[in-house]
């Protein structure tokens, strides 16, 4: 009995983003692997959620959240992502945006559909598909001359068959940092009426976009809020990745059976983190959200500069906190060696770019995340400075 599992899970197997937290705890480094975000968080946010629990807010919510955090939801989704067709009635709150993807993939799709991802995709997007039985079909973004990642309608047309049903839309991306322009996802927009696809979107950085880019939600371009589930969460932006907290706003036809979903696994979010949410939302100042922005701006040029000074040539990010560096300089054929080069001399966790790609660029690449605080940052930034 002792190897058991079912066929479901098929090759899965621990992500790198997991195992290179435990070599970096096992040497004692800096993890600027795994995308933890261990920045402190709103005060506001702590103050009110400790209220909620002390308050004994601690049973079952509904299904779909309590209704204040909808209602500020559903607000956020009409005025920041233009999204005017939102309405409370319109959110599901779900446990993070990771649970609100396993919730869409069981309750809209069938095995053996096939959906779209954008290579370099987020390696939980395409485990969740293909647990749920589902054939990922990859679509690998091309470089510009400047490294920035670039993606084509005929690219699109290139992976679509009679049996695609959907397309996932990271954006900002991770691991990327690639920002999806308004041009670009009008394109994916056409695609996907032209189609008849359902577009998921993933936006849980969408408040951590520089200065030059904008963010664009998918469901807000014309003819697009019927067919898009659009996801987000509350991890990244006040730095609660632990909280487990997403949401989803998405039409009736969408929240009614995934919904239903959520209830059977998960049963409701966290009911005093999501009154602590709400409340503490509620009285941040109105610039905490471009403040951080312009705080992982810096960060990313901090980081960015180190890395092209040791030639480990970054892929400039346009948002998210992650930056993919170009490793080949080091002289391993394997990405996993180069990471865990960069771990054991310098004492700085990576994750090997192989994790996010299918094709072999991502041997040539590791991601660094930046969410540091400042003093932990530099110290990273000294240490990768000796790399040899
Ligand atoms: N989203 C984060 C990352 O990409 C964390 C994921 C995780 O811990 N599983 O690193």
């Amino acid at each position: 009995m002792t190897d058991k599992r079912s066929q479901r899970l098929g090759g899965l197997t621990q992500s790198y983003i997991r195992k290179m937290t435990v070599e970096c705890n096992r040497v004692g480094g800096i993890n600027l692997g795994q995308g933890i975000c261990d920045l402190p968080t709103p005060p506001q946010i702590l103050d009110a959620t400790s209220e909620a629990i002390l308050a004994d807010k601690s049973i079952y919510s509904p299904f779909a959240g309590i209704d204040v955090l909808r209602e500020q939801i559903a607000v956020k989704a009409r005025t920041y992502n233009q999204i005017s067709e939102a309405k409370a009635e319109n959110v599901v709150v779900t446990i993070g945006s990771t649970g609100a993807f396993n919730s869409v993939v069981q309750s809209l799709f069938d095995p053996g559909d096939e959906f779209i991802l954008f290579e370099p995709y987020y390696g939980y997007h395409l485990n969740t598909l293909k647990v749920g039985g589902l054939t990922p079909k990859f679509v690998s973004m091309g470089l510009n001359e400047g490294l920035e990642w670039t993606i084509t309608r005929d690219q699109l047309e290139a992976a679509v068959t009679e049996k695609t049903r959907g397309i996932m839309c990271c954006t900002p991306s991770n691991p990327s940092g690639k920002v999806l322009s308004r041009g670009e996802l009008e394109m994916i927009a056409d695609f996907c009426k032209d189609h008849d696809l359902i577009a998921v979107t993933d936006e849980i950085y969408e408040y951590i976009v520089y200065s030059d880019s904008e963010h664009v939600s998918l469901a807000s371009l014309p003819g697009m809020w019927e067919r898009t589930v659009t996801m987000s969460g509350f991890s990244k932006t006040f730095s609660i990745t632990g909280w487990r907290l997403g949401f989803i706003v998405a039409p009736a036809h969408f929240t009614k059976p995934i919904g239903l979903i959520n209830d059977l696994f998960y049963v409701c979010a966290p009911t005093p983190l999501q009154y602590g949410i709400a409340a503490g939302m509620a009285v941040l100042p109105s610039n905490y959200y471009s403040e951080m922005a312009a705080d992982y701006e810096k960060k990313r040029d901090l980081f960015c500069g180190v890395l092209s000074d040791i030639g480990l040539i970054p892929h400039i990010p346009d948002g998210a906190y992650y930056v993919l560096a170009d490793v080949r300089r080091l002289g391993f054929d394997d990405d996993k060696d180069a990471a865990m080069h960069i771990l054991e001399r310098v004492g700085v966790a990576s994750v090997p770019g192989s994790s996010f790609f299918v094709s072999d660029i991502g041997k040539t690449l590791t991601r660094f995340c930046y969410a540091k605080e400042w003093d932990v940052l530099e110290k990273a930034c000294e240490k990768m400075s000796a790399l040899t």
